[in-house]
């Protein structure tokens, strides 16, 4: 009932509301979670060091056309404060995050790793957009060991419309490129973008499969006040926790956040996806003087109590390791 074997499987269960078969499809997605990643939560550490950005996504709140958005770029040295907080927490995994900054200069963050990865016993995660290949390969050979570049929806067409400026098939070859560049790769989706079918959050699920992900994060569309979708309503919490629970199923062995974009519509949802397949929280470490600055949607909980509440309610552990991709 709950094998799913491609796409028809993934819509009719994306679009059901028959409540024992939603539970039926969470429990299931909870088995296989437990099965192949564990009942550990991992914990991950997330600093979001600038707001700068080139591109202009429909739904981002840091899009270049926003003048009412206050840039920041954190320096070196603070960053540095916020990576040995991490690690004075024992917590292995630091995700630096940022707008597509083009006056970043690669070799700057490229001197950042090779920093934190001769200083700390720590993985280091970046999420800083498209980039050359020689970019991602000098970032590599510093030290990186995983990169989150989400796909955010594989309708082409829709995603040109929400991405003005910019190439699927570039998202996709930059996909490729860190996947063969050694990194331990992460993408993921936006679920209820306006436009968005079931069928194609179904074609979302089948190309994280087909790229064999070591890393999906899936999360609800927020609607941001300084954007083209100002007046939309958010995705559904809903059927964004069954994305989650039919991803688990299909990929199995990916690592899933369960996203802060779940907070902004209830905190209780973010709780959820932990019972629905989610294995990772990624908490922000960002500094309080920068972190309403990271505008990407509105209403980002401050998450500071917010994993052990999570950790009370299911029962599981934390895990401050590494959290390396897990392989089948
Ligand atoms: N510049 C980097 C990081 C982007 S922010 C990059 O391009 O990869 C991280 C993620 O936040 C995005 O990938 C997107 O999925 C999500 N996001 C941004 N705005 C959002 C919104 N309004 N609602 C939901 N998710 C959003």
């Amino acid at each position: 009932m709950y094998n799913i074997s491609g796409r028809e499987d993934m819509v009719r269960l994306l679009l059901t509301e028959d409540k024992p078969i939603v539970s039926g499809l969470f429990n299931f997605a909870d088995e296989i979670r437990k099965k192949y990643v564990g009942d550990k939560i991992i914990l991950r550490g997330v600093v979001e060091f600038s707001n700068f950005c080139g591109n202009k996504c429909f739904y981002c709140g840091l899009n270049a056309n926003n003048d009412k958005a206050k840039r920041y770029k954190m320096s070196s040295s603070e960053i540095m404060d916020s990576v040995r907080y991490i690690d004075s927490l024992g917590i292995r995994t630091v995700i630096l995050q940022s707008g597509e900054d083009r006056d970043m200069d690669p070799l700057w963050l490229a001197r950042l790793i090779k920093d934190i990865k001769s200083k700390y016993d720590m993985a280091v995660t970046l999420s800083v957009g498209e980039w050359a290949h020689e970019d991602y390969r000098i970032w590599k050979s510093s030290g990186a060991d995983r990169y989150l570049l989400k796909i955010e929806t594989t309708n082409k067409a829709l995603y040109e419309t929400l991405h003005p400026g910019m190439s699927f098939e570039n998202r996709i070859n930059c996909i490729k490129d860190l996947k063969s560049l050694g990194y331990q790769v992460g993408s993921g989706n936006i679920v209820g973008l306006k436009g968005q079918t079931l069928e194609s959050i179904a074609d979302d699920i089948m190309f994280f499969k087909e790229m064999d992900l070591d890393m999906i994060g899936i999360g609800p569309f927020i609607p941001h006040p300084e954007t083209g979708l100002c007046s939309e309503g958010h995705g559904d919490a809903e059927l964004t926790l069954k994305a989650i629970a039919v991803t688990r199923i299909f990929t199995k062995r990916a690592h899933i956040p369960s996203v802060t974009a779940f907070s902004s519509i209830d905190k209780d949802f973010r709780k959820a996806a932990f019972n629905v397949g989610a294995n990772v929280f990624m908490k922000n470490f960002t500094p309080e003087r920068y972190y309403d600055l990271y505008g990407i949607y509105p209403g980002r909980e401050k998450d500071s109590d917010l994993i052990h509440e999570i950790t009370h309610s299911t029962g599981r552990e934390i895990d401050r390791s590494k959290g390396d991709a897990v392989y089948v």
